[in-house]
């Protein structure tokens, strides 16, 4: 991969102290063995972490205590809530946690009749700028680490699991659709996913196929994702059809146009056989005009062809201060229907979480 430019490097902070989600399962043993322990120690522990959702080395009586204290070093707190909320009848919970130099960041988990799905935060911040998301409105604070990343995906799972949604729960699903540019913090980001889908106890489990990393379009790593052997789906935030207005509503495309980025959602499918998913935030009288859904349909259809690719419409959900606004629904309706037409599938996102701040585009990490 090219190396990607400047802007995208985090200001340097606090890179959070080592934990056990940063490890493979070879580190993880080499770790243990510098604390003067054997290796199955860190199996045990792992089987803690990832395979019982606990990080509190309490409840790990199988440890002698001594045992126990010298393996605390592997598990700090990283991702500390500070504030929970919940909306749609207990359905929707936002968390919003501090890392553990005070940096702010959030997660959200939602329960649905035949999955639940947390989506998580990759960065504090976001560089990525687009003027129609509150995360972009803040600039990027830092890179999140790949335990971060993680422990909030073991922390959505257990509190699946304890009944948070209402009923016990599975967690199914990942979506990399929180606060930050998963690709802009590519080899962490790697890794978490690596540590989420690898099966107990060497991670959490979770289905490749329930995991998806949304994107603005960096094409380099875009091509590098798919040559990590990780089933994982894409999503890319396309937003309009032509570069002109693409320009500023995704400002990374005028290093990446239109034409770049899918003909890489192309090669991503042909590689994972998966399809990728075109994310379209519709905003009213900016880009839901009919002659834009029908380039964007005839444009999927050409690049990257019918069954490979589908639409994922989000009603756009205001951010404060800012004038836009959704598109009336017979609108909506429309650019659905013209999408269809060209033979592209097109659904239209549900807008969970908004009256708490939790939807797409929304996560500012307000203080508490
Ligand atoms: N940086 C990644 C993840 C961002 S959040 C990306 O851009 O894909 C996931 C999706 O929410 C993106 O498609 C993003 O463009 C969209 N989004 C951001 N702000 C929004 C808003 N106010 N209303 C609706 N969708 C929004």
């Amino acid at each position: 991969m090219t190396a990607l430019p400047l802007v995208f490097d985090a200001p340097k902070r606090a890179i959070p102290p080592r934990h056990l989600a940063d490890l493979d399962p070879a580190d993880r043993r080499a770790a243990v063995g510098e604390l003067g322990l054997p290796s199955f120690r860190a199996d045990q522990l792992a089987r803690h972490y990832f395979g019982r959702l606990t990080a509190d080395l309490d409840t790990m009586t199988d440890l002698p205590a001594g045992v126990r204290d010298t393996l605390r070093t592997l598990l700090p707190p990283l991702v500390t809530p500070v504030l929970e909320q919940a909306c749609d009848g207990g359905a929707t919970r936002k968390t919003l946690w501090k890392g553990h130099d005070g940096t702010r960041a959030e997660s959200v988990l939602m329960g649905y009749p035949d999955r639940a799905t947390v989506c998580v935060s990759s960065q504090a911040g976001c560089g990525m700028a687009c003027p129609f998301c509150a995360t972009g409105q803040g600039g990027l604070q830092r890179n999140l680490s790949t335990a971060e990343i993680v422990d909030q995906v073991r922390q959505a799972a257990a509190a699946a699991r304890d009944g948070a949604l209402g009923s016990p729960a599975r967690l199914s699903n990942v979506v990399f659709m929180g606060m930050g540019e998963p690709l802009a913090n590519y080899k962490r980001v790697v890794a978490a996913l690596r540590r989420i889908t690898e099966p107990a106890p060497d991670g959490l489990g979770i289905s490749a196929r329930g995991v998806t990393v949304s994107t603005v379009g960096l094409v380099p790593a875009i091509d590098k994702l798919a040559a990590e052997g990780l089933p994982v789906t894409l999503a890319v935030s396309l937003h309009t059809p032509d570069d002109e207005l693409r320009d500023t509503l995704v400002p990374v495309n005028n290093r990446w146009k239109v034409s770049e980025v899918l003909a890489a959602a192309r090669r991503y499918a042909q590689a994972t056989g998966r399809r990728v998913s075109i994310e379209y935030a519709l905003i009213r009288d900016v880009n839901d005009q009919p002659w834009r859904a029908d380039l964007l349909g005839t444009l999927l259809r050409q690049q990257i062809g019918t069954k490979r690719v589908h639409v994922n419409l989000i009603p756009l959900n205001p951010t404060p201060g800012s004038e836009w606004d959704a598109s009336p629904r017979r609108v909506q309706d429309e650019f659905v229907a013209r999408v269809q037409a060209a033979g592209i599938a097109c659904t239209v996102r549900d807008t969970r979480g908004r009256e708490i701040a939790a939807a797409c585009g929304q996560l500012a990490a307000s203080e508490a």
